[in-house]
């Protein structure tokens, strides 16, 4: 127990360390948010429109997707990209648009990804009116998760990814603690708070089993052979309460 200013007794929660509306509780850090989804003051600029710095290949060190009008596009079968910064629990903002020419149908239509921690994928699918297995359309964690509902824009228009991501923890070879996920997907939640089984299997039949891996990694994008686009994208590492 402590003595507030008023001098009356006020009990200190346990769990935050502070008595309720304590004065010397730190102020949380002001931040200007972004306008109409641009990066917010704080936030790690991954892509901006203009070059692909932050990023490598995933099979050499230049970046091979090309970069116009505002926008990166897959240049299929030369590899994915991969940010130069890791990372470990973020907020990720990003923005893609399935071709509008549409081409093929099922799992061949707009495929990308997105993979967090290079490991767990967000699946990146042109579902407009093209129906396939649930736990691989797009906003799914792929082989894992459905989204909740499927809010995909038409072929050719812009739509969000808003992420958060808190990684799993390991003691050596021990998981202590899967990784979670929330994802909005053009503003509307289709994970909330859902738990990753491990990574991602790509196919049936094994089942998703963790592995050690250290608390930060990249942050891929997949070369599934469709000229799928994104746009700004951003993250902001997610910090704990009361740090100054
Ligand atoms: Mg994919």
């Amino acid at each position: 127990m402590t003595k507030a200013p008023d001098d009356k007794p006020k009990y200190i929660i346990p769990q935050t360390g502070y008595f309720a509306h304590d004065p010397d509780r730190p102020q949380p850090p002001i931040v200007t948010p972004g306008v109409a989804q641009s990066a917010p003051s704080d936030a790690t600029v991954l892509f901006d429109g203009k070059d692909l710095s932050a990023w490598r290949g995933s099979k050499q060190d230049e970046p091979t997707w090309k970069v116009e009008d505002g926008y990166m596009e897959v240049v299929p079968k030369t590899g994915g990209i991969v940010t130069r910064e890791e990372f470990g629990d973020i907020q990720l903002h990003l923005e893609f648009a399935s071709p509008a020419e549409v081409q093929g149908q099922g799992q061949g239509r707009g495929n990308s990804g997105v993979f967090m921690m290079g490991t767990y994928e967000i699946q990146v699918l042109d579902n407009f009116e093209n129906p396939t297995y649930p736990d691989g359309t797009v906003g799914a964690i792929y082989s894992q998760w459905p989204p909740l509902v499927n809010g995909i824009r038409k072929p050719g228009e812009w739509n969000t990814y808003d992420v958060l991501w808190e990684v799993p923890l390991f003691e050596g070879p021990k998981l202590l603690k899967p990784a979670f996920i929330t994802v909005l997907f053009n503003g509307i939640v289709i994970h909330n708070h859902t738990q990753i089984l491990g990574p991602t299997v790509i196919g049936t039949g094994d089942l998703p089993c963790y592995k050690a891996h250290p608390p930060v990694g990249p942050i891929s994008l997949q070369d599934h052979g469709n000229p799928v686009r994104f746009r700004n994208i951003w993250v902001r590492r997610i910090g704990a309460y009361d740090l100054v």
